[in-house]
């Protein structure tokens, strides 16, 4: 999943508290033992017993003793990926023969050759894929029918499969080696650079899925994220106890997105907002409970009260074209567990892949070894400690103080924590779109921007150099170069009247991104350390350059209370989303403990954990047992173990921005972090702030916000 290491990112001011319906990489997934599958019987690795050791003589005699334990692991990573297809014991030999680089000087070329031409590689396809996707990424009028084919189209897509038919991955395994976590981990802060480098090659190597597997992986994703972007419930036409509507018209919420928001949103309302609250609560538990009845999903053409269950015919109409519904055709028949249905599809699906990962034998283990780098175990424990801090109960008491009432489960997504701002939006609309008519206008003073922030103007102007400002079609996002002779592109929102200052706002995000993309290309020591360890890393990088629009404005900084208000929040949104991540995790485990397990089982699995962890780590600063909302979040059922990101995002964010703090200035700090490359998350952090990544830095500024904001003003 690294063949392009996340050049695309789009993202949202707030991402990682508002948990973002962004593009997800499907990530071929993989297993284990109880894998009897034989349908890919051909596929099979095959043994080369005898080979092998007449190859390991025939070696170690012409190189040289030193060689041998080379000669044997090139060997053994090259015959567990070696297939019947590949050619017979012959074909085995005399590839091995003819590619092994006994001598340092071969394999010092063959690296560096390797190296620059996957760069190529790697830039062109990135390149294509960018032109293909300018017409529904740019502002450049309508898109047409075939626009979308050619977004949809990813030249790169068989990159691997080619790579092990040309044999040119089979040349890495025998030259290079395979590493675990463990290792990597164990090992990583002695390598040389070099050394790093090379695991990168051969990590892009370190699985040969079956194309029809990760179809199967595509497929369930796709059937999966159908399920949940139709799920929508009708807001209009939910009853209260006494028959009341309390939402408009026309309002139809995504789960759980959209719903979560609007939980967020009846803060400010004084009159119906707890009402309406405490009824989105009880849908919510519907959901998960799998107790909604399937008549109430995505259907205005009904009345439902989620309270007795009860469902009639819509007493009045909202929709355009309402679905008609007879009383006599109605019942209140429960969703069949069609949820759990969905994800154990994506658990079948990615357990197929798992024969064919040897280093990651687990979907779990690819998520956190791989993807992630940071063992489960150690993962767990982060957000156990984040989960279990004091400060929860500090900030909860300060909320309850706040609403004049006790906690009620649904104040877990308490949105009251906010920066107070001196100025109106419409004052920095003004502001901003006086300076930035044009995206050009915007262009042109990225040097002056940068220098703001503490750059040199030698290095704003390289930077700048390096960053091409496109009009977007969207909110904004940023695309990194996959070649050094290629640019970053920055796409900012221009309105008609120029930018506003929501616009503003995204594209210095977005420049941050477009600064770390340069640096961790072109000014990486190894095109193949080409990056940041995760997506949470660069977005951390990019809040730090968003946290500073005022002064690039030349507005005062927010001030220290301000502060303390955005930390609290987020302090909060982690605690929230701690828990959320526990439960997605503690599920994987449990289909991989039953695998057999039917949807009615993990229906009530799911429901079980949910609880657990509530009780465990919630109910002690809510006093309420047995909520199941931590099993509601959308991303459970479509994305293959994706959620403990967030909760990670935010911690890694604080840990920069705590380190730029103690720096004083952001230029040379941010341009000597981001050169550290794609290492694992905690040899990057070490580099960065002296710790590896943890919860510190998030409870300790929490500590603080609380102080200053208890404290008289
Ligand atoms: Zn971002």
């Amino acid at each position: 999943m690294h063949w392009i290491h996340v050049l695309l990112l789009i993202c949202f001011v707030g991402a990682y508290s508002a948990e973002s319906q962004e593009t997800l990489s499907p990530a071929p997934m993989p297993n284990s033992s109880n894998a009897t599958d034989n349908s890919h019987s051909s596929l099979r690795p095959v043994r080369m017993n005898d080979s092998k050791a007449k190859l390991e003589r025939e070696l170690v005699a012409k190189y040289g003793e030193p060689q041998r334990s080379r000669v044997q692991q090139g060997l053994r990573q090259v015959e567990e990926f070696w297939r019947t297809e590949d050619g017979d014991a012959g074909v085995f030999e005399e590839f091995v023969s003819a590619n092994f680089a006994g001598d340092q000087a071969t394999l010092d070329t063959m690296f560096n050759r390797y190296e620059g031409l996957l760069e190529q590689l790697d830039g062109h396809m990135h390149e294509i894929n960018r032109e293909f996707r300018q017409q529904l990424d740019l502002d450049r009028g309508p898109i047409l029918p075939f626009d979308e084919g050619f977004g949809g189209y990813d030249p790169s897509a068989h990159v691997i499969d080619d790579f092990f038919q040309n044999k040119l991955a089979f040349t890495v395994l025998l030259n290079f080696p395979l590493t675990t976590l463990d290792k990597r981990l164990k090992n990583g802060p002695s390598w040389s650079r070099r050394q790093w480098a090379e695991v990168r090659l051969t990590d892009r190597f370190s699985k040969r899925v079956p194309a029809d597997v990760n179809l199967g992986i595509a497929q369930a994703e796709a059937e999966s994220g159908r399920y949940i972007s139709e799920y929508n419930i009708w807001m209009y036409h939910l009853l209260d106890q006494r028959g009341q509507r309390l939402f408009p018209p026309k309002m139809r919420l995504l789960s759980h997105w959209n719903l979560r928001d609007e939980i967020k949103s009846d803060y400010a309302d004084s009159q119906n907002g707890l009402a309406k609250q405490r009824m989105i609560q009880q849908v919510m538990e519907r959901i998960v409970t799998q107790t909604i009845p399937q008549e109430a999903i995505n259907n205005p053409g009904i009345d439902w009260n989620p309270y007795t269950n009860d469902v009639v015919p819509a007493a009045t109409q909202d929709a355009d074209t309402p679905k008609l519904v007879q009383a006599a055709d109605l019942n209140n028949v429960r969703e069949p567990d069609t949820r759990y249905a969905m994800l154990l599809k994506t658990f079948t699906a990615s357990r197929k892949a798992d024969p064919y990962s040897p280093t990651a034998p687990t979907l779990i283990a690819r998520r956190f070894e791989e993807d992630r780098e940071i063992p489960e175990v150690r993962f767990k424990a982060i957000l156990e400690q984040v989960v279990t801090s004091p400060l929860a109960q500090q900030t909860a008491k300060l909320i309850e103080t706040r609403l004049g009432r006790p906690l009620e489960p649904f104040d877990i997504w308490y949105s009251g924590f906010r920066p107070g701002s001196k100025y109106s939006e419409a004052e920095l609309d003004a502001m901003v779109s006086e300076r930035y008519p044009t995206a050009e206008a915007y262009q042109k003073h990225i040097p002056n921007l940068l220098m703001k922030l503490g750059f040199s103007p030698e290095r704003a102007n390289y930077l700048a150099q390096h960053i091409a400002v496109d009009p977007a079609r969207g909110a904004g996002h940023a695309m990194g170069a996959g070649m050094r002779s290629a640019k970053a592109h920055l796409r900012t929102r221009i309105e008609k009247n120029g930018m506003d200052y929501k616009g503003f706002n995204i594209a210095v995000h977005e420049m941050g991104h477009n600064v770390e993309q340069t640096f961790s290309l072109n000014d990486v020591d190894h095109t193949l350390l080409q990056g940041v360890p995760n997506t949470a890393f660069t977005e951390a990088l990019a809040f730090v350059f968003q946290g500073h629009d005022l002064e690039l404005l030349g507005l005062p900084a927010p001030d220290a209370r301000s502060e303390a208000e955005r930390t609290l929040n987020d302090f909060w949104a982690t605690y929230e989303i701690s828990g959320v991540a526990l439960v997605d995790m503690a599920v994987w485990h449990w289909m991989y403990d039953h695998p057999q397990g039917t949807p009615a089982q993990l229906n009530e699995a799911t429901v079980q954990i949910a609880k657990d962890i509530w009780n465990r780590y919630y109910a002690p600063v809510f006093h309420k047992n047995d909520v199941v909302l931590l099993g509601v979040y959308s991303h459970m059922i479509d994305a293959f173990l994706y959620l403990p990101d967030y909760p990670i995002g935010h911690l890694i964010a604080f840990q920069i921005e705590e380190q730029m703090r103690k720096a004083g200035s952001i230029g040379p700090e941010f341009e000597r972090m981001a050169k550290m490359g794609r290492v694992t998350p905690d040899l990057w952090m070490e580099n960065a702030t002296g710790r590896p990544v943890g919860a510190e830095a998030l409870l300790d500024a929490t500590r603080r916000a609380l102080t200053t904001v208890t404290a008289p003003k």
